[in-house]
């Protein structure tokens, strides 16, 4: 406070905000590229650091000026691009905690993400169709010109005005794997922390482009947007309409001087399908250096076969949750080795640990035995929005320095450890399921169809019946121009190697698996594919 007891006029952050972070290279270098984005007449254009700057800061003044408090929420609606990222860093910079979301999340979705996070302001781009935002909630556009702001948010008490490392940075909302919507509270310091820890991945230099195809709710954007400005590289974000036309898709890759492309597996699927000449001469001319992955395991199929088109370009493996940004980066080998079962997660970032335990709580230290992932991270999110019981039963003690006040994080995943100490992911803790009073782990069956010829993808799940037992069943994808596979012949070959009770009750085939708004394979519509 100043001696005459008046409060600093505008709220300013300390150390270690998303802004600084994210913005150092414009110090170093204004004009380098931030962006380069789908102009509106069908051409690329980009946005400088120094205009990045330029255009935070405008939104800053615009948003301090509607009165808004350090922790007052903001639901950030949009597609990814450079005023997107203006708008969450001019957000960082107020201690405003944004909630980043999509024009493709439904209503219903929307208004239960606003009904929790109580948001003062939700903003949406100048094109946004976003309509029925509750009138508790001010709302207000932005675009080049800045913000306009279209309905005033309640008026508020400012209590604080200096933004701390330990003030939420954002709130995401996710249910995808885990099945179970929850709100991620991430403080600027953990997602700066994982951000540090990525760098000594290195995974990318101030000259690459970073192609983003991930929609903005999912934090892999955000890991997409931290990774490019973090190094003072750009960042080039996909226009999602491109995403499911491949040829569109690899042209703007093409003409953006994309150098790697960040994204879940599924979004390589239509291009493997439809595009692949395109995309090994692209290869051929090596414009592609980098692939990085995540959110899910890669069908080892398909990876294969993205690396035979793509045989020079590196590949990296990114696993973890959105409670801790992610865990490990790991590089794939390209090709991946004959006889190569499961990719490796490999070690946690740098500055964090994962540990295998057992359900007993003890180490697992010997390889091969599956044991639950637990890390040991700077990154660790704050908790679950408003929910402290769910928030306690993942964020526990350290079982190995019990009484430090030091806490893990319970993953829900599993995996065993090769002879080197790295880790290979084996399904979720809550993917194994009792068939018949057996114990089937869902991965290891999908994995077994997986290897019948012509299958490309298997999914497994248990799908319950009114009268009797719950059945296993089982959806597969099949190479393109193959026969549809014969569903006798794949349950004998399941026969052949596993035991009676993991051998699914029944086949479905479909063209593809339907997948969440994040790209995720989405479970529950497959099971809703059968009951219909
Ligand atoms: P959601 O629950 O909405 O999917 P997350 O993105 O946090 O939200 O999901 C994290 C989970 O996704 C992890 O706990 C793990 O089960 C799975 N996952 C993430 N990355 C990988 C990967 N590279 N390989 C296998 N599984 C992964």
């Amino acid at each position: 406070m100043s001696p005459n007891g008046a409060r600093p006029v505008r709220a300013h952050a300390s150390v270690d905000n998303l802004r600084t972070y994210l913005l150092a290279a414009a110090r170093r270098d204004p004009d380098r590229p931030a962006v380069i984005q789908a102009a509106a007449d069908g051409g690329l254009e980009t946005v400088t650091y120094g205009e990045l700057e330029r255009r935070v800061d405008r939104l800053v003044d615009a948003l301090d000026a509607l009165g808004l408090d350090v922790g007052d929420r903001v639901i950030l609606e949009s597609d990814t691009n450079a005023d997107a990222v203006a708008t969450l860093l001019a957000c960082a910079t107020l201690g405003l905690p944004f909630t980043p979301t999509s024009p493709e999340v439904p209503d219903e979705r929307l208004l239960t993400i606003i009904d929790s996070a109580e948001p003062a302001l939700h903003i949406q781009s100048d094109h946004g169709q976003r309509t029925g935002i509750p009138e508790t909630v001010g709302t207000a556009r932005f675009g080049p010109g800045g913000l306009t702001v279209e309905r005033a948010p309640a008026p508020r008490v400012r209590r604080r005005r200096v933004v701390t490392p330990i003030d939420t940075a954002y709130i995401t909302f996710t249910s995808g794997t885990t099945g179970r919507p929850k709100g991620v509270v991430m403080s600027h310091r953990g997602v700066i922390a994982f951000l540090r820890g990525a760098e000594a991945a290195r995974l990318i230099t101030a000259e690459d482009r970073v192609a983003n195809t991930s929609p903005l709710q999912f934090d892999f954007a955000l890991f997409d947007i931290g990774l490019a400005l973090g190094h003072g590289a750009t960042l080039v974000p996909v226009p999602r309409a491109r995403l499911n036309w491949p040829r569109r898709l690899l042209s703007y890759l093409r003409d953006a001087g994309v150098t790697q492309v960040d994204g879940v597996p599924s979004v390589w699927r239509p291009v493997l399908r439809h595009e692949s000449d395109l995309l090994a001469e692209m290869g051929q001319e090596g414009v592609l250096s980098r692939i990085t992955f995540s959110g899910e395991d890669f069908p080892l199929d398909e990876l294969r076969r993205l690396q035979e088109l793509l045989p020079k370009a590196r590949f990296t493996n990114g696993y973890g949750a959105t409670e801790t940004m992610a865990a490990s980066i790991t590089e794939v080998p390209n090709p991946l080795p004959p006889g190569t079962e499961r990719l490796s997660i490999g070690y946690a970032v740098a500055g964090a640990e994962m540990m295998l335990l057992g359900s007993d709580g003890s180490p697992v230290d010997e390889p091969g035995t599956i044991g639950e992932i637990y890390l040991r991270s700077p990154s660790l999110f704050s908790g679950y929005w408003r929910d402290p019981e769910a928030t306690r039963a993942v964020v526990l003690p350290d079982p190995l320095h019990p009484g430090s006040g030091q806490v893990v994080f319970k993953t829900g995943d599993l995996a065993h450890m090769g002879p080197e100490g790295e880790l290979y992911f084996r399904g979720r803790v809550d993917s194994q399921v009792q068939i018949r009073g057996n114990r089937v782990e869902l991965g290891e069956v999908e994995r077994r169809i997986g290897q019948f010829a012509g299958i490309t993808g298997a999914v497994a799940m248990v799908l319950p019946r009114e009268d009797g037992d719950p059945l296993l069943h089982a959806f597969v994808t099949c190479a393109p121009a193959g026969p549809a596979p014969d569903t006798r012949e794949v349950l004998a070959f399941c026969r052949a190697a596993l035991p009676a009770y993991m051998v699914p009750h029944g086949l479905s085939v479909v063209n593809e698996f339907p997948v969440t708004v994040n790209g995720k394979v989405d479970r529950t519509a497959l099971a809703a594919h059968v009951a219909s």
